[in-house]
């Protein structure tokens, strides 16, 4: 196979142009030609009244050598890279030995569940724990909260089978290097579970929530049915340290219900929001400390400004979608101000899992065809300036803001609003403008600088302003900010050795995904769970030896 990169042609060619265009680059006629695949396709929408295509094809031929030398100039043509995924040890052997102890993964967010796919698939038998429930019953405590205000806070848009990604936009990209290709695993694994194959190939995929409802039962059945065992309901409380004359070493955990599990090897994929848990991992002397996230508010436009401003006359082009944007600004304070997990065509949800607590984020479904576009609009902080002296004084700070945005709110689980001029002029919101809230169970307007740090409001006050060079019509009077984002990255990292992804302080805990503060976002927490579940196998390898 070979690989033909930057291959451009224009929004509307036709399916025949796209081979007549392999052709012509390549210089071949088409008997030579035996087939091709999309690798990736992307669009370079700059000139919006002349959207370009831009392919990655990778292209089957009589003679792929002699093309090769032909254009052994052209940086855009080379031999297609094997993205195949490769096993690093053979488990079924490890799982035949007497002294096999099944390792044990908890959280079944996108980190554990491939981390849990990756080790039944080597033969490895992994017991997963979740505290919450499994995806259809925590369908309906998450609709519950949205509707009747009634939080569960074990079953919620935070916890249970699927994390914190399944209520969401479904958004699969990520900016993390991947020299081994994982990203394409993971996104295998997700077509092979009910995802659009268009996933694979289009270079910002998304798949909405309800397809992700279906996709992480599928993959449950398929994890099941390798020999993995799934406990819901099972939140874990406690965890096992011997300190021996290595060191300390795992040797089981405790779930709420007292039963333990003995195991050498587990599996920390529990989310930014498993407060709970870190307390007791610090406690138990695990190594935790405290790293940078980032507040501020959902912010919500009329999707059709942002398709106008984005794609011009050729909005609502069906392989363009609801346009998406990025924004950034240095404010003059020092802080910088950046959008965060922009959702097209989406809804606002309230994304709380602690009861008397306020917080917000987005999701959409496959469609996007909701009316509003919605992004957080965030500060950067960090432990040095804004919360020092304790690794988890992050959780205290994130804790005191949600309580705020709850007070402000009324207390009932409305999130506190403004308009975004008001909130530029410094005055509260009294009505809404021609922008509808999508937010449930509803909105308090209100003056949303009383929940911020003053750095915070200062940084978004200029910022709004700013953003409408970028995106002409952003700052609008009336489009909606609800309070407040806290949840943008996890406020902790639970440190890791680099050769070995083991807890820097405690052998046999592979601290891993979001929570532990090595991804950020569905497909780099997918990623992750690859790793660290390789990292696990080699260990149990090592063992043997
Ligand atoms: P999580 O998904 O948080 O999973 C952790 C799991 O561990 C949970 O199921 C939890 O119940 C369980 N757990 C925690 N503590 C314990 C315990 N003590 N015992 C047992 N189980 C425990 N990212 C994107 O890339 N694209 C998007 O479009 C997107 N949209 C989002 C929309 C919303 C509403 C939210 C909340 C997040 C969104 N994200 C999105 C972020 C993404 O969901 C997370 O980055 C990702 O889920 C992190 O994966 P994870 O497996 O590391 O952790």
């Amino acid at each position: 196979m070979l690989r033909l990169n930057e291959l451009k042609l224009p929004l509307n060619h036709t399916e025949a142009e796209l081979p007549a265009a392999i052709l012509a680059r390549l210089g071949i006629n088409a008997d030579e030609l035996l087939g091709f695949t999309i690798y990736k396709r992307s669009y370079d929408a700059r000139k919006k009244t002349a959207i370009v295509l831009i392919y990655a094809i990778d292209i089957a031929l009589k003679n792929e050598a002699a093309v090769l030398q032909q254009h052994h100039h052209d940086a855009h043509i080379m031999p297609s890279p094997d993205t195949s995924y490769k096993f690093v040890a053979d488990g079924a052997a490890i799982a035949a030995r007497a002294d096999f102890q099944r390792p044990v993964v908890i959280g079944i967010g996108p980190c554990g569940l491939l981390a849990a796919l990756i080790l039944a698939q080597m033969g490895l038998r992994p017991i997963i724990v979740e505290r919450g429930k499994i995806v259809r019953e925590r369908t309906v405590d998450t609709f519950g909260f949205w509707r009747q205000r009634k939080l569960n806070p074990e079953s919620n848009v935070q916890f249970g089978e699927g994390g914190a990604g399944t209520f969401s936009d479904g958004k699969l990209y990520s900016q993390i290097k991947d020299p081994k290709h994982y990203g394409r695993k993971v996104l295998t694994e997700f077509v092979k579970a009910g995802a659009p194959e268009e996933i694979i190939y289009v270079s910002k995929p998304h798949i909405g929530t309800f397809r992700l409802v279906k996709m992480v039962e599928s993959m449950r059945e398929n994890i099941e049915a390798l020999g993995g065992e799934y406990r819901f309901s099972s939140k874990v409380t406690d965890i096992e340290i011997e300190e021996t004359a290595d060191g300390r070493q795992v040797r089981g955990i405790t779930l709420e219900s007292g039963e333990q599990i003995a195991t050498n090897h587990v599996v920390l994929a529990i989310g930014h929001s498993a407060r709970d848990t870190f307390e007791m991992l610090y406690e138990r002397g695990v190594y935790i400390e405290a790293k940078p996230f980032s507040i501020g508010f959902r912010v919500e436009h009329p999707q059709s400004l942002i398709d106008t401003c984005r794609f011009g006359p050729n909005a609502g082009h069906p392989l363009l979608g609801a346009a998406d944007y990025k924004l950034v600004h240095h404010a003059s304070n020092g802080r910088a101000v950046y959008s965060f997990c922009m959702c097209p065509g989406g809804t606002v949800v309230a994304a709380a899992s602690e009861p008397g607590r306020v917080v917000t984020n987005g999701m959409s479904q496959y469609s996007r065809n909701e009316r509003n576009a919605n992004s957080a609009i965030v500060v950067s902080i960090s432990p040095e300036v804004d919360y020092p002296g304790h690794p988890l004084a992050g959780i205290a700070f994130q804790r005191e803001l949600e309580e705020k945005a709850f007070h402000l709110g009324g207390g009932t689980y409305n999130a506190p609003g403004q308009l975004m001029g008001d909130f530029v002029a410094g005055k509260a919101s009294t009505d809404f403008g021609a922008v509808v809230p999508s937010y449930k169970p509803g909105i308090t307007l209100t003056d949303l600088a009383q929940i911020l740090p003053e750095y915070a409001v200062t940084a978004l006050r200029e910022a709004f302003p700013a953003f409408d060079k970028q995106i002409k019509g952003y700052f609008k009077h009336d489009a909606l900010l609800t309070g407040l984002e806290t949840r943008t990255s996890s406020p902790i990292r639970i440190k890791r050795r680099d050769d070995t992804l083991q807890s820097l302080n405690t052998k046999g805990l592979f601290p891993a995904g979001e929570g532990a503060g090595y991804a950020g976002g569905i497909l780099s927490a997918g990623v992750d769970g690859i790793k660290v579940a390789e990292a696990v196998a080699l260990s149990l390898a090592a063992e043997k030896a």
